[in-house]
């Protein structure tokens, strides 16, 4: 099967297999667990900060991040379709006890004067903004990338009115393989960031949160809370060693792959945006026939794609050869 739904179906590959099995191994509840603390220490150098935190998923990246900075009855300004609003099954408002404001964006951008319009001022009607989480690449948009020059807009503004703030970088090195940029350049101005290593870099699990060691450190804390103190976690930080470092090498070929099914998409007319900078591609097949038809004959011949109602993803990812995806655009021009 040629497996498009998500870039989370990557399967480790024979070295990340290796690693895990011979990864030297402790507590580390007890921080004793060598493979975790280098690739803790290596992800803090990788992204300029000073520490990192390996946690299980994206999704409770995001809400240490949002425990650690936040205070029960404060609000968080996110995009409307960003992740940690749609997706994270509201959990920042059900653990962390935050509201989020989510304002409507384009590409993943939230307008800079509805940011500014957003922040709250002093007044006792009123939750503090404590946080502005930015989604890098932006999922719902179809992999869409934040570039540096409004990230630092937004910086400038969360720094003026001392908001913490906070990037869902789950792809955060598809953006900046798409931009040509160091991902420190991108994250310069930033407070967290939480990157994935269970999607496009190919890493059967884990997540890391980089911050600052004070704000890392509670995270730790909080981390150890949620249940996700891990134990013998080096078997896992094995493999994520591995997607870090050869992980960010090959994303631009998925870019190319994604971006040749986009061309074949549009010459169907079910996609306008052939700009895809990077690994996601979103199509609408208006027909409703049409629609449930396109994903069964996918699936006969051994492509899976997501679907919702008449709305389709398609992601491009590690397990997704350039030998696949020529099959797939055969596929689509052949419908
Ligand atoms: C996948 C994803 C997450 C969450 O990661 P999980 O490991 O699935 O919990 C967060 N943000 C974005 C943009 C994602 O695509």
């Amino acid at each position: 099967m040629i497996e498009l739904r998500s870039d989370t179906f990557t399967v480790a590959d024979e070295k990340m297999r290796r690693a895990m099995a011979q990864a030297q191994v402790g507590d580390d509840v007890y921080n004793e667990d060598p493979t975790v603390n280098n690739l803790q220490k290596i992800a803090g150098e990788f992204f300029g900060k000073e520490s990192a935190i390996f946690v299980p998923s994206g999704t409770m990246g995001n809400l240490l991040a949002v425990l650690t900075a936040c205070q029960r009855g404060d609000e968080i300004i996110a995009e409307y379709n960003s992740h940690i609003f749609q997706y994270e099954v509201a959990g920042v408002s059900a653990l962390a006890g935050v509201q989020i404001n989510p304002i409507k964006g384009i590409d993943g951008k939230i307008p800079i004067d509805y940011l500014n319009g957003a922040i709250r001022d002093e007044n006792i009607h009123f939750p503090t903004t404590r946080m502005i989480c930015l989604e890098n690449t932006h999922n719902m948009s179809g992999g869409k990338v934040l570039e540096v020059e409004y990230i630092n807009a937004v910086a400038g503004i969360a720094k003026k009115n001392n908001i913490h703030l906070h990037i869902d970088g789950a792809r955060i090195f598809n953006a900046a393989v798409a931009q040509g940029i160091d991902p420190k350049k991108l994250l310069e101005n930033v407070d967290s960031v939480m990157v994935c290593l269970s999607k496009g870099l190919g890493a059967p699990m884990g997540s890391l949160l980089v911050g600052t060691e004070e704000f890392i450190n509670s995270a730790r804390k909080y981390r150890k809370m949620l249940g996700g103190g891990m134990r013998q976690w080096g078997h896992a930080a094995a493999a994520a060693l591995i997607a870090l470092e050869d992980g960010p090498k090959r994303l631009h070929e998925d870019h190319e792959n994604c971006k040749a099914l986009a061309e074949a998409l549009k010459e169907k007319k079910w996609t306008e945006d052939v700009q895809q900078s990077t690994n996601i591609c979103r199509f609408f097949v208006p027909d409703n026939n049409q629609a449930d038809n396109f994903q069964e004959y996918m699936l006969k011949n051994g492509v899976r794609v997501q679907k919702a109602g008449n709305s389709f993803r398609m992601v491009t990812h590690f397990n997704v050869s350039q030998e696949d995806t020529k099959k797939v655009v055969e596929l689509i021009n052949n419908f």
